[in-house]
């Protein structure tokens, strides 16, 4: 067994748990991450081709952990976001939905953008170089987590190769599969949405001027999400395109001819010629979401508790949110003295955030179950919907300012506040 006892072992390093291992040993917690990969293949290109937009208040925490100067070259501010609905037929309904984020903002000086668009790959580049540089953080990868024995005291971490580490809290980021939520008995509301993710890069001869887009197609949303060029100036989007499963899988087996023209059809000429560039990857879509977040020692943080469609972009985001609340807690009590792993600390963390998760959840499911068809009733009263909440510039600025995180009780690293 590991001679070192540490504060807080996180199991998983996807993006959520390199960020906790990180903010936790910033703050002065001994902190091990495990992840079964090497953290260097998990950077590479093939690895992860999505892109995350990262909502203002996640910028925020991560300039207050220092990671922002890294990643500004690599992110795309969003200043605009614009939702269209589209028929079968393809054609956007006249009806639309636009956002402009110089609206929320006292003055023009002052506006901020919504979000930026940054690649997953250089997002977890600046997590593992910054965690590599943390005197308080180990990591431990490749190296399988097999299972834990929590108790009054203590956790102890079962790894695959026959070590133990033991810790006062363990934290599940494993992801949606969460072994550690199975092994606690903790039941999750799941299902499939049927549909999958193609996630592409596209080139596009006209430079997007920060934009989003969002068309509702019967398949599934399409999202064109605004990248930086690439090295060789070319103008490019990153594509979250949702579609019906069987016909997703028909798709992914085109050839490059017939796939990019099915692709242009939905794209549209607003951007004039447009192309696919590097390879496909595919997401199947799903819902989860654990029907408690702590056990005993044992916390859910980001996938491994609530997972939901990526309609809205904010998976990651509810994951950021997660992560800066969890960290205030275990910090106040670490510095007050008290058991980390003591059940009315980990309970002030679930209760912090089930509300925002769950809100989120639902919007997130109902918007998908909504716009992901193609009946004429639903479809007008959604367009009314749109076109109401176009003209209404205090309802505008809600969604603005859900898109942007500043909802509810915000933690302080969400609020760029040092702990
Ligand atoms: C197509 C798509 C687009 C998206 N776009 C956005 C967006 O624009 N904005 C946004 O906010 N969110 C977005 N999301 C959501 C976001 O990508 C996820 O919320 C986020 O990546 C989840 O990270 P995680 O660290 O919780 O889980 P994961 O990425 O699943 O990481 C879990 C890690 O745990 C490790 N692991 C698991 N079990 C074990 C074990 N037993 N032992 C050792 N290691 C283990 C795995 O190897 C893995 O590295 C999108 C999602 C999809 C599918």
């Amino acid at each position: 067994m590991s001679e070192r006892r540490y504060d807080l072992a996180v199991a998983g390093a996807g993006l959520n748990g390199a960020l906790l291992a990180l903010a936790a040993a910033r703050n002065g917690l001994d902190t091990v991450v495990v992840d079964r990969q090497p953290l260097d293949a998990m950077t590479l290109p093939a690895f992860d081709g999505r892109t995350t937009a990262v909502a203002y208040t996640s910028q925020r925490l991560f300039e207050a952990l220092g990671l922002w100067a890294g990643l500004e070259p690599d992110a795309e501010p969003i200043r605009d976001i614009r939702i269209s609905d589209a028929g079968h037929d393809g054609r956007p309904s006249p009806l639309f939905l636009h956002f402009d984020h110089r609206e929320n903002a006292p003055t023009p000086d002052e506006a901020r953008p919504m979000g930026w668009i940054v690649e997953n790959r250089f997002l977890r580049r600046a997590l593992y170089a910054a965690l590599a540089r943390e005197p308080r953080a180990s990591v431990l990868a490749p190296a399988e987590l097999a299972g834990t024995t929590r108790d009054a005291t203590r956790a102890l971490l079962h790894l695959g190769d026959g070590r133990t580490l033991e810790a006062r809290l363990v934290a599940s980021a494993e992801g949606r599969s969460g072994a550690l939520r199975e092994e606690a008995g903790i039941g999750a509301r799941s299902w499939s949405y049927r549909q999958t993710a193609i996630v592409l890069v596209a080139a596009h001869e006209l430079p997007h001027r920060g934009v989003a887009q969002e068309k509702f197609l019967p398949g599934g949303p399409f999202a064109i999400l605004p990248m930086r060029n690439g090295e060789d100036g070319t103008h490019r989007s990153s594509i979250v395109w949702s579609e019906r499963t069987p016909l997703a899988e028909r798709l992914l087996t085109l050839d490059a001819a017939r796939f990019n023209s099915e692709f242009a059809r939905r794209f549209g000429d607003y951007l004039g010629k447009v192309q696919p560039v590097g390879p496909r990857f595919a997401h199947p879509l799903g819902l989860v979401h654990a029907e408690r977040y702590v056990d005993e020692r044992l916390v859910l943080v980001g996938d491994a508790a609530h997972g939901i469609h990526p309609i809205a972009g904010q998976g990651y985001n509810l994951g950021v949110r997660d992560v800066a609340a969890l960290v205030e807690v275990l910090v106040e009590a670490h510095r007050l003295g008290l058991d980390l792993g003591a059940a009315d600390t980990l309970e002030r963390y679930a209760a912090w955030r089930r509300t925002d998760n769950l809100a989120m959840v639902a919007a997130t499911d109902l918007l998908n179950r909504l716009f992901s068809n193609d009946i004429a009733p639903v479809r007008l009263a959604r367009d009314v919907g749109i076109a109401a909440v176009h003209r209404i510039p205090p309802l505008r600025r809600f969604f603005m300012r859900h898109a942007m995180g500043l909802v509810g009780d915000l933690p302080k690293l969400t609020r760029g506040v040092a702990l």
